[in-house]
């Protein structure tokens, strides 16, 4: 029996890859405009990493991680985000003593024990942002801005934009006690993860999906009510210069995020279009984050979007490379001149394809028409003798005739 790949890992096969290729390729261009240098993390980090910063009571720390021990003896995590890493590298090699203001992109494979559905997979990829050393809400504006230009990039009207402010170490805890103040007398209606931690993260409660959760939550009260004189005066500069660019957000308070590391600023792209699977994109201020890695007292602010939701809102679009040239030749010695003149144009940066095993002309033509080529040139052995043939452009219907010679036909097809 044939060996299948493992559940929840997916292979990403040409066809669908170019769309890959093309959220890649726009989040590099978008991100560079605002001065992002791309960084390049491992997969495999001490697992230490992931329980000081993300955090004990949370999902991924508490039950998605691919967590092992080396032949070494070393607990060592395949990455399930990549904040921590890049914290992590940021402090390992002082990226801080040139300037603390670092910004930097990631992309890549990460990898959580989930139950694999529609957009939620075991090994799945993200494209992330961080900033490091800038506590004006300039830059919270700033990062969002760049992840909605982004989706504008692709033409994608979904996600839409959803910011709250968690607060800070000064006025959070003055916030649970109130929830769970709030909580504690309805306590039987929430679910059993959202009992298990009401102690260790109570706020977990405000976006579980359960119904019991949801109608306990009701009225329950507003973090952006308790949130501290710097915090309310940052959250309130943030949207200022939301407003000021033309950037569309709604607030969502009951937005808490699941990972512990979050002060302040945090946020969701939201969409409706693909079930529970509704946040392709999200991040937040880590303000404490650098401090508690053993790195400076510096503050920081990122978000990491899944590419496999980000590919499924792009799904009707097609995204598959058109070869420039398919040369589509009859006999031995046109096949031999066909190779010719393919290798030559490929060295001069012209896409050509061929049939390498093409017997008749009309099956050949079939395979043009596969490739989708923009420019078709048929050699026959008429053809051959005169030392010219018909270039026809596939687009336009219009066809010209060229000599054999790469430059020709190169300056044509391009
Ligand atoms: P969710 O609520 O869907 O579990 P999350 O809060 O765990 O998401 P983050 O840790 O914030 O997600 O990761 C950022 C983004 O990475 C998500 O918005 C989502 O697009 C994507 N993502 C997270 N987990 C998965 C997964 N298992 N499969 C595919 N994409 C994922
Ligand atoms: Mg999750």
């Amino acid at each position: 029996m044939a060996i299948t790949g493992v559940k929840g890992f997916n292979d990403i096969l040409p066809g669908e890859v170019e769309k890959w290729q093309h959220i890649e390729a726009a989040a590099r261009r978008v991100f560079e405009l605002y001065g992002f240098a791309e960084i390049r993390i491992p997969i495999l980090e001490k697992t230490e990493l992931f329980c000081r910063s993300i955090g004990d009571a949370t999902d991924i720390v508490e039950k998605e991680m691919y967590s092992f021990v080396d032949k070494g003896e070393n607990a060592v995590t395949m990455r399930p985000e990549g904040t921590a890493s890049v914290m992590r590298a940021f402090i390992e090699h002082k990226l801080y003593a040139t300037d603390p203001v670092a910004k930097l992109y990631y992309m890549g494979p990460m990898f959580r024990y989930e139950r694999p559905q529609k957009g939620r997979y075991r090994q799945f990829h993200q494209i992330g942002a961080e900033v490091t050393g800038v506590t004006d809400p300039k830059v919270d504006a700033q990062v969002l801005t760049m992840l909605c230009h982004f989706f504008a990039e692709l033409g994608l009207t979904e996600p839409t934009l959803q910011i709250n402010s968690l607060g800070c170490p000064e006025c959070r805890p003055v916030y649970r006690k109130a929830l769970k103040d709030f909580l504690r007398a309805r306590i039987d209606r929430l679910c059993d993860d959202c009992k298990r931690r009401f102690e260790t993260n109570p706020l977990r409660a405000l976006d579980c999906k359960s119904t019991g959760c949801k109608e306990a939550t009701i009225g329950a009260p507003s973090v952006l009510d308790h949130l501290c004189a710097g915090c309310d005066a940052h959250f309130a500069a943030v949207r200022g210069y939301l407003e000021s660019v033309g950037t569309t957000y709604a607030i969502n308070p009951r937005m808490v995020r699941g990972l512990d590391y979050y002060t302040r600023t945090t946020f969701e792209l939201v969409t409706g279009l693909l079930g529970a699977q509704s946040a392709v994109a999200a991040g937040g201020r880590y303000d404490g984050l650098i401090s508690d890695l053993g790195g400076p007292q510096l503050p920081g602010i990122g978000f990491a979007m899944g590419v496999e939701r980000v590919a499924l809102l792009l799904a009707e679009k097609e995204f598959k490379k058109r070869p420039d040239l398919f040369i589509a030749a009859l006999g031995e010695p046109a096949q031999a001149e066909a190779f010719r003149l393919m290798t030559g144009l490929q060295r001069r940066g012209v896409s050509v394809e061929i049939d390498y095993e093409g017997k008749s002309l009309k099956s050949q033509m079939r395979r043009s028409d596969k490739f989708k080529a923009r420019f078709t040139l048929i050699i026959g052995e008429d053809e051959l003798a005169k030392g010219r043939g018909a270039l026809k452009n596939m687009d336009a219907g219009t066809q010209e005739e060229v000599s054999f010679a790469v430059e020709e036909i190169g300056e044509r097809v391009v």
